[in-house]
């Protein structure tokens, strides 16, 4: 069942880095997942079972789903959520020439294949805020999907936030970078943490915290770069579950890479034949 975040007790975590990052939350804080895939794109589980188990087995307050270039289930979950104690943000992770970029409220589809500036320009166009995310992933990353981008993109592009903690195993090293990174740019940039759920149980195991729990006080803490993140705890049954599942989302990238290259082509070609040069 869905617990008051107020009710939960946090533990800190010693460490250097950890200081900033691992503070135990305030009670008036709350949780967020800003970054979750379903069948839409290349996750697992569909949109109904992703809000159940939110709901039955995290104490998320709020969630964001993020699917590869589609903004499909995240339309579906924010009808369905009014039955759930959470609230559902629109997004989407967008495929930029320069990595991917996820966008949040953004009900209408960014279109995939422009550069990170055009990006953030078309999501704040529509009112939503623009995360990077997984900053610094490791190139052979790049093959499974995880496309990243470089620190020029970061240092000239307006991002509202940067995900310093991806949950996705191995990214360790990128999610240090990237926390790194971030102590040069902290004013520039609000710090965030999304699982990239592709199966139900890792949902969670990265959060962005915020002050206040709607949809709202994530958004003004955002903007005032005031979040906090949570970081995974090392979890082998849920990395051995990851590695299991991996094949199946990788085909689903695939699959799905091959639809927007026969889009892209289709649609070429009617420009073509629609404007003659
Ligand atoms: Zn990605
Ligand atoms: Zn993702």
């Amino acid at each position: 069942m869905y617990r008051s975040p107020a009710t939960l007790t946090e533990k800190g975590v010693s460490g250097t880095l950890a200081v900033r990052y691992h503070q135990p939350m305030p009670h008036d804080w709350s949780k967020a997942d800003i970054h979750i895939h379903t069948t839409a794109s290349d996750g697992l589980a569909n949109v109904q079972d992703v809000l159940d188990w939110v709901a039955e087995r995290t104490d998320l307050a709020v969630i964001a789903i993020t699917d590869h270039n589609t903004v499909e289930a995240a339309h579906e979950a924010a009808r369905l959520a009014k039955d759930y104690p959470f609230e559902v943000i629109i997004g989407q992770e967008v495929d930029t020439s320069e990595g991917h970029v996820i966008g949040l409220w953004t009900p209408r589809l960014v279109p995939p294949g422009m550069s990170a500036h055009e990006t953030v320009e078309a999501i704040h166009e529509q009112g939503g805020l623009a995360i990077v995310a997984h900053p610094f992933a490791p190139r052979w990353w790049a093959k499974h999907g995880l496309c990243r981008g470089d620190r020029r993109t970061y240092d000239t592009v307006d991002f509202d936030g940067f995900e310093v903690s991806n949950a996705t195993p191995l990214l360790l090293h990128a999610n240090l970078r990237a926390r790194m990174y971030m102590t040069r740019h902290r004013h520039r940039f609000a710090i965030t943490g999304g699982s990239d759920a592709h199966i139900l149980p890792a949902i969670g195991a990265s959060m962005t915290l915020f002050q206040g729990s709607t949809v709202e006080d994530l958004r003004r803490a955002i903007e005032t770069r005031t979040t906090r993140v949570r970081s995974p705890a090392f979890w082998l049954t849920r990395n051995a579950r990851y590695a299991r599942h991996l094949p199946s989302i990788i085909e689903r990238e695939r699959a799905a890479e091959e639809d927007l290259r026969r889009a892209r082509a289709a649609s070429a070609s009617t420009c073509e034949s629609t404007h003659p040069q």
